[in-house]
């Protein structure tokens, strides 16, 4: 089995989940007794959150590229970045360590096609949302027609992020406001969701889209599975 290396703490909320899902998954193709051979970092969110905001994406990168060396001489075969938001720095993470990066958008987008779907709706971070590092790899490398929130609704899935879900409180009110921003990108045209944020799955569900919903958190974790597991 090959060692995954995950980098996370952004948020642990999700970092947990993909932690419970790698190892659920070994166990579920190998035996009861099994488990995922792995390595976590994890960092303190408050000061990715901060630099984020403060839009200090040279400081993010320095964090991101040594936590990923720090992984790859600890034994890592190759690197999963537990957050949509933080791929932004996967190409300089790519260019300073000799394993591979498991990118969270690839086995994303390959589902959705593999569903027969050609526009998607997109909600994460407004990072995610709004620069091209994302939505761009899922037009050019994919052939997918990405569909946005509008600006007022794209300040209210970033808040419920930032100030709810890494927080770990999941709130009725804002699964009935996301509730409604996917309705309107489906009036758009969405024929499926991504959230694309790895925290989303703690609020939305398949039952609250009218169209199918790809849980990136979900298919990245499988998809490290896979790789840790593959011949
Ligand atoms: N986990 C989130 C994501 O997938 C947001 C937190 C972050 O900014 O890393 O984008």
């Amino acid at each position: 089995m090959r060692t995954i290396g995950l980098i996370g703490g952004m948020s642990w909320e999700s970092s947990a989940e993909y932690y419970r899902l790698v190892n659920q998954g070994v166990r579920d193709r190998l035996g009861p007794t099994a488990s995922a051979s792995c390595l976590l970092w994890s960092f303190n969110f408050a000061e990715i959150e901060a630099l984020q905001h403060k839009g200090d994406w040279a400081s993010l990168t320095a964090r991101m590229t040594e936590a990923a060396q720090k992984l790859e001489a600890a034994g890592a075969d190759f690197l999963v970045i537990c957050t949509n938001t933080m791929h932004r720095t996967a190409p300089a993470i790519e260019a300073a360590v000799r394993i591979p990066v498991l990118h969270i958008a690839d086995p994303t987008a390959e589902r959705i096609k593999a569903a027969g779907f050609r526009s998607v709706g997109l909600l994460g971070t407004a990072f995610t949302m709004e620069q091209d590092f994302y939505k761009g790899r899922l037009t050019d490398r994919h052939g997918l027609n990405v569909i946005i929130p509008d600006a007022a609704d794209r300040a209210a899935v970033h808040r419920v992020i930032y100030e709810e879900l890494v927080a770990g409180q999941v709130l009725a009110p804002s699964r009935e406001t996301y509730r409604a921003i996917i309705r309107r990108m489906v009036e758009q045209g969405a024929e499926a969701i991504i959230l694309g944020c790895t925290e989303i799955m703690l609020l939305i569900g398949a039952d609250d889209s009218p169209v199918p919903v790809f849980d990136t958190t979900a298919l990245h974790a499988h998809a490290a599975i896979e790789r840790a597991l593959a011949d």
